[in-house]
């Protein structure tokens, strides 16, 4: 479809493929590794060699799949493993898989011998959407998500829509919890059109419109100053939720379940700290829990969450700092919040 440029790096919507070959023919690189999890070296890997005439100049690292491996030692095993097929700082590494695969892959080149170039081949909706895109790179410390990271870019990012074929129905409704995010916080419009598409079958052009507006957003601020912190809406309490649920629960929420529950809990805080109306939160409230599945936030976990929500990166001098929504379509940020607000959003989330 379209080529755009973010802050500095090519991203390519359903193209690229000869700049990605040109590349890799190049003499700029002394090996190339790709980076997979289990799922998509299997499933990703093949699809990923034919569409590059069956490329196989290249080593495969492969991890274990799930949010719960984004960690340091999988790092350590990775920067090993890079050590021993003698990896030097002319190396490429490709991150073949979703944003587990990207957020530490990423980590790992921005890192590995002061840094290596990367490129990001996002493979599922969330990744393609949101984390493959704009240069945060990260792994979870205990159940304190993204807590170490560097903002690194990828010298590419290559979005092709056609892997998520084969992308579960609960990853879908995962990423288009990102892609409702971007509706909320920047395009009523867009938000409107997403409340008529089924998320099983989401268009090329509104996965496109996604990528567009992260695009825009990471362009303007790429070192979240600013604007760029519109795009956690939902991710204080959603990443709070996430944390608590992988760290408590047999089945644990994905990504998107978590920060769907954030959209409605700082809604909630959105109106009484901002200019969200009454209709509005009903109106996203509705939408959400007619999409994804209820989850009862537990009483005695309030404390924990609260804590995590403390260790959020985004705080300053000790204040939650919130990003919350001023209608549907548009966000501000650095809100401060009492805690009395924030256990009643989790009242009124469990009241639904
Ligand atoms: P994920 O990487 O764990 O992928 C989900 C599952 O889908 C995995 O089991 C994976 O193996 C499988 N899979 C991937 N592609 C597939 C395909 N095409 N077909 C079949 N199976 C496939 O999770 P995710 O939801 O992609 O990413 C979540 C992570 O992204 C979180 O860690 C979150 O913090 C991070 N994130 C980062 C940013 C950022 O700006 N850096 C933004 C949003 C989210
Ligand atoms: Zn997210």
């Amino acid at each position: 479809m379209e080529t755009l440029t973010s802050a500095g790096h090519s991203l390519y919507f359903e193209s690229g493929l000869e700049a990605l070959k040109n590349l890799l023919e190049s003499n700029k690189y002394s090996k190339v590794f790709i980076l997979a999890d289990e799922h998509t070296s299997e499933i990703c890997l093949p699809v990923f060699q034919s569409m590059m005439d069956d490329f196989s100049e290249f080593d495969l690292i492969e991890t274990s799949a799930g949010e719960e491996n984004k960690n340091i030692d999988f790092c350590i095993g990775i920067w090993k493993t890079l050590l021993d097929f003698e990896a030097d700082r002319k190396s490429l590494l490709i991150n073949l898989g979703g944003g587990v695969i990207t957020d530490m892959g990423g980590f790992i080149a921005s890192t590995y011998k002061r840094g290596i170039d990367f490129i990001n081949v996002p493979t599922t909706l969330l990744s393609q959407v949101d984390a493959s895109v704009g240069g945060k790179t990260g792994i979870d410390i205990d159940n304190v998500k993204n807590m170490v990271g560097t903002f690194t870019l990828p010298q590419m990012v290559f979005i092709e829509t056609g892997f998520l074929k084969t992308l579960p129905k609960r990853e879908l409704l995962s990423g288009f919890a990102e892609m409702i995010k971007h509706g909320l916080i920047y395009d009523k419009t867009y938000y409107e059109k997403l409340k008529s598409t089924d998320y099983l079958t989401p268009s090329a052009e509104d996965i496109y419109r996604s990528v567009e507006i992260k695009n825009e957003v990471v362009t303007i601020d790429p070192h979240e100053k600013n604007l760029r912190k519109i795009l956690n809406f939902g991710h204080t309490i959603g990443h709070a939720v996430e944390g608590y649920s992988l760290a408590n629960d047999e089945n644990p929420l994905t990504h998107g379940e978590a920060i769907a529950i954030g959209f409605v809990c700082e809604a909630a805080l959105s109106i009484k700290n901002s200019t969200l109306t009454k209709e509005e939160l009903k109106d996203i409230s509705t939408y959400l829990l007619s999409l994804y599945p209820k989850y009862h936030i537990k009483k005695e976990s309030f404390d924990t969450l609260l804590e995590l929500m403390q260790s959020d990166k985004k705080n300053e001098d000790g204040n939650i700092l919130f990003s919350l929504l001023e209608n549907i379509g548009k966000c501000t940020f650095n809100c401060r919040v009492s805690t009395a607000d924030i256990l009643s959003s989790l009242d009124y989330y469990n009241s639904l």
